[in-house]
């Protein structure tokens, strides 16, 4: 899955929890509540962006349903009332007090565990009930859309924010540390997209100092606008770049003109592009 843009704020009343954490969102306007179904820090990818400690092992992979429904419907009976007049949480400013959404964005790719459509319908009865209007989003690479398993989980979402970080393959497995194929990803992206629109969540960043060049920027476009021109609807691509120092030194941020710079170039092929510096 892609890493949520915002910063985890390791508050000591959820250390218990093992699923569900609570960050503060500027960008989203209040507590995104997030949702971590890969406490065993397993992923399909090894993108060497990525900023789960695995020096450290993780936990158990099987996830308890009873025990993850119980932390979010506790996180979010708590979220209408009491939470805010709780310290860490009566620090938030006032404008800031509200659940701004429900995130499934692990340490690793939240579709993978054999749990996760029924994780996903649990999240889907309890927002409901508890947070109605609140959107539940699912941020993930895309890897297993294919499977009908997934697909019936991703139904329980009201957005699927998927990742695109490269549009040729040799990039694609350099910057998501991969050997699955692009094409699969790019087939799975167009499977859904045809479905229901999709966001692209794309990490642009530089390796060993070089970003990507031009050739690979308009690859990427390219693969977006394939997608589109078969059908499939793309809503908006969010260009984002490294925030924080991720486990592998030889990444670092792109400069924000450059970002600007490939948004617009998604811009001139007809998508709606938004940068994150
Ligand atoms: S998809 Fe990449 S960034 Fe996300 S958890 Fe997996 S390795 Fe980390």
């Amino acid at each position: 899955m892609a890493r949520r843009l915002d910063f985890r704020d390791h508050r000591r009343d959820l250390d218990a929890n093992r699923y569900v954490y609570a960050v503060v969102s500027r960008r989203a306007r209040g507590l995104s509540i997030g949702v971590n179904l890969n406490p065993d820090k397993v992923c399909n990818f090894g993108c060497p962006y990525c900023q789960v400690d695995r020096t450290t092992p993780g936990g158990p992979s099987r996830i308890e349903l009873g025990a993850f429904a119980s932390e979010l419907g506790a996180l979010l009976e708590r979220a209408s009332g009491e939470l805010w007049a709780t310290p860490p949480f009566d620090s938030i400013a006032p404008e800031l007090r509200r659940v701004a959404d429900v995130a499934f964005a692990g340490d690793g790719e939240p579709t993978t565990p054999p749990e996760f459509p029924a994780a996903a319908r649990a999240a889907r009865e309890l927002r409901d009930r508890l947070a109605p209007g609140v959107p539940l989003r699912l941020l993930t690479n895309a890897t297993l859309f294919h499977k009908q398993k997934v697909r019936a989980g991703l139904a329980e979402f009201d957005e699927l924010w998927c990742k695109l970080d490269a549009g040729s393959e040799p990039y694609f497995q350099a910057v998501d540390g991969t050997r699955l194929r692009l094409r699969r990803i790019l087939d799975n992206l167009l499977l859904v997209a045809r479905e229901r629109p999709i966001v692209i969540q794309a990490m642009l960043l530089t390796l060993d100092g070089r970003g990507p060049d031009d050739a690979e920027v308009a690859a990427w476009v390219e693969r977006m606008s394939e997608i589109v021109a078969a059908g499939g609807r793309i809503d908006h691509v969010q260009v984002y770049t490294v925030a924080r120092k991720p486990s592998d030194p030889r990444c670092g941020p792109l400069a924000p003109e450059r970002l600007e710079a490939i948004a617009a170039s998604a811009r001139r092929a007809g998508l709606s592009a938004v940068v994150y510096a």
